[in-house]
C-alpha cells in the first residue's frame, strides 16, 4: 500500500522500484473519491494525472534522470491559471472560464515533472477566512466536520490535511495560507513579496498577493520554493535576489522577539497564549534568546490592510464586466450602465461586492486622504519598524490566529469579527516579509493551532532553518499544562 512521508524518500522508492508514480496517483484518486464530502476539490484531473504518471514511470524505466519534482502529486487553488483547464476563483462570474495560459510558478513545477491532480475550492476571489464564500459551497475541516478549514485557501489546506495529495498551492494576501494551515494542523508558508511570480495568479490585491505552499515537512516546502522562485520577466515586481537552496550549514542558536501587545491582546485565546509562552521558555532553555518588545501599531494593521486591499481589489476586479471577461446577464438591456450592473450584480457574491464598494469608497475624491493615504502611511511605518526589528533579531514569533477553527456559519453572522481575526497574519503581507505557520500545538478543544514565524525580507533560508528546528518541538498546550 502506498504511503507518503516526504519527496526525498518517495523518489528513493521510485528509483528503488518499490513504488511507481502510477501507484501514487491511484492512491490519491482513491482517497479523493472517499473524501468527496469535504468538498476540497473543484475539479480532479484523473485521466490526465494517470497519463502523466504512466509517462514518468516510462521515462524512469528508460534510464532518464529524475527531475527535482519527479512524480510529486500537487493540487492547486482555483485562482491559479492552468492552460486549457477551468479557473474560476470560486466565483459565478468566471463560471466555465478556461485559462488561456499557465501561471509561471505552475509551469516551473510541471517542468520539474510534478503531477497536477486537480484544483481546489476557496473563498471567492480569495476573499475570506472560512472558505464559506464559494460558489461551490463550503469546505469541511477533516479533523472536525462541524468546523471551517479556514480560508481563503481552505480546499488546498484540506487536500493536504486529509492526505489527498502530497503538497498544494494556495495564495496568501492577508493570511490565506497560514490561517487555514493553523486551523488544519499542517504547515503553511507564504514567501516574501516578489519571491514567486504572480503571472497567472488571479489578482486580489496586487501589492500583497503571493502564491504560498501547504505541506507536511520543511524540506519539501523549501524544494518547491526553490523551483517556483525562478525569475520571470512577466512579473516586474519579482525580487531579483538569487534562487534559494537550503544549505547544510545551519546556525545553532537564534534570537527571537515577541510583541507584548500581541501576547496581551484581548482576542487571544489563553491556551494559545500559553502555548507560545511555553515554546518561548523552552527555546530560552536551549540557548536561544527571546526579546520582548513593544509594538504599538497593532490596532492599526487590520484597518490599514482592509483599506488598501479593498482599494486594490476594486480596481483589479473592474475587468469582470461581462464584455471581455465574466458572466453576461441574459436580461435584455440597451443601456450600457445597466448592462454592467446586471452582469456584475449576478456574477459576484456578497463578500466580493462588499469589498468592491469599500474599496471604491476609500479611493473616492474626498475620502482618499482620510483612508487610502492614511493606510499607506501606516504601511510605511510598519516597514520602518520591521527594518529596526530585524537589525536586532533573526525572527518574530507570534500566534498565527487568535483562536482555533470556528464553527461553520459563524463568519456569515459577523464579517467584522472575522476581519479582526486576521490581526496576526496581515502584518507579513503589509511589510512584504516571509511567514510560516507550524503546527506545533493542540488545544484542549481537540483542534490544532500553530506558531507563526517571520524573518526579514528575502530571508526564507533562515525561516526554513528555524522552522526545521521548531518542528522538533511538537507540544500539547492543553489545559492540563497551563
Ligand atoms: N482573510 C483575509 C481576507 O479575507 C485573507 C485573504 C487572503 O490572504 N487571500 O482578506
Amino acid at each position: 500500500m502506498f504511503s507518503f512521508q516526504n519527496i526525498s524518500y518517495y523518489q528513493q522508492q521510485l528509483t528503488g522500484e518499490e513504488t511507481t508514480c502510477a501507484a501514487a496517483v491511484e492512491y490519491y484518486l482513491h482517497k479523493i473519491n472517499g473524501a468527496n464530502h469535504l468538498n476540497a476539490f473543484v475539479e480532479v484531473y484523473a485521466e490526465e494525472a494517470r497519463a502523466r504518471a504512466a509517462y514518468l514511470d516510462e521515462q524512469r524505466k528508460n534510464g532518464q534522470p529524475l527531475k527535482k519534482l519527479h512524480g510529486v502529486v500537487i493540487a492547486i487553488k482555483d485562482v491559479i491559471c492552468y492552460k486549457d483547464h477551468h479557473v474560476t476563483a470560486a466565483s459565478a462570474i468566471l463560471k466555465n472560464f478556461q485559462s488561456l495560459y499557465t501561471a509561471t510558478a505552475l509551469q516551473y513545477l510541471i517542468d520539474e515533472e510534478a503531477i497536477i491532480i486537480g484544483n481546489c475550492n476557496c473563498d471567492e476571489f480569495a476573499m475570506g477566512s472560512s472558505n464559506e464564500n464559494s460558489v461551490y459551497g463550503n469546505v469541511l475541516n477533516a479533523l472536525d466536520q462541524t468546523k471551517v478549514p479556514g480560508g481563503s485557501s481552505g480546499g488546498s489546506a484540506v487536500a493536504v490535511q486529509a492526505g489527498l495529495c502530497m503538497l498544494s498551492l494556495g495564495s496568501d494576501t492577508g493570511g490565506s495560507v497560514r490561517q487555514p494551515a493553523d486551523f488544519c494542523g499542517i504547515i503553511g508558508f507564504k514567501p516574501g513579496y516578489g519571491r514567486i511570480s504572480r503571472y497567472g495568479l488571479i489578482a486580489y490585491a496586487s501589492s500583497f498577493d503571493q502564491i504560498g505552499i501547504f505541506g507536511t515537512n520543511i524540506p519539501d516546502i523549501a524544494l518547491l520554493l526553490s523551483v517556483m522562485s525562478r525569475q520571470d520577466r512577466m512579473d516586474s515586481t519579482m525580487d531579483q535576489s538569487p534562487v534559494i537552496e537550503r544549505s547544510a550549514e545551519v546556525k545553532k542558536t537564534y534570537s527571537f522577539c515577541l510583541f507584548n501587545e500581541v501576547m496581551e491582546h484581548p482576542s487571544l485565546d489563553p491556551e494559545i497564549k500559553k502555548g507560545i509562552e511555553l515554546l518561548a521558555t523552552k527555546l530560552e532553555g536551549e540557548g536561544h534568546s527571546i526579546k520582548r518588545i513593544s509594538f504599538n501599531l497593532i490596532d492599526h494593521i487590520v484597518p490599514a490592510y482592509y483599506v488598501l486591499t479593498t482599494a486594490e481589489a476594486s480596481s483589479n476586479l473592474s475587468r469582470y464586466d461581462g464584455v471581455r471577461y465574466g458572466h453576461r446577464s441574459s436580461k435584455p438591456t440597451t443601456d450600457l450602465e445597466q448592462f454592467y450592473r446586471q452582469n456584475r450584480s449576478e456574477g459576484f457574491g456578497a463578500e466580493v461586492k462588499r469589498r468592491i464598494m469599500l474599496g471604491t469608497f476609500v479611493l473616492s475624491t474626498g475620502y482618499y486622504d482620510a483612508y487610502f493615504q492614511k493606510a499607506q502611511e501606516i504601511r510605511r511605518l510598519l516597514v520602518n519598524q520591521v527594518n529596526e526589528i530585524f537589525a536586532e533579531v533573526d525572527a518574530i514569533l507570534m500566534p498565527t490566529v487568535p483562536a482555533t477553527a470556528f464553527p461553520l456559519g459563524q463568519d456569515q453572522k459577523d464579517p467584522l469579527a472575522t476581519y479582526l481575526a486576521d490581526i496576526f497574519t496581515v502584518f507579513a503581507n503589509l511589510t512584504g516579509i516571509p511567514g510560516i505557520s507550524l503546527p506545533l500545538f493542540s488545544h484542549s478543544n481537540n483542534m490544532p493551532f500553530g506558531v507563526q514565524v517571520m524573518t526579514n525580507k528575502q530571508d526564507e533560508l533562515t525561516l526554513f532553518d528555524i522552522s526545521a528546528m521548531l518542528m522538533q518541538h511538537k507540544m500539547r498546550a492543553t489545559a492540563s499544562n497551563i
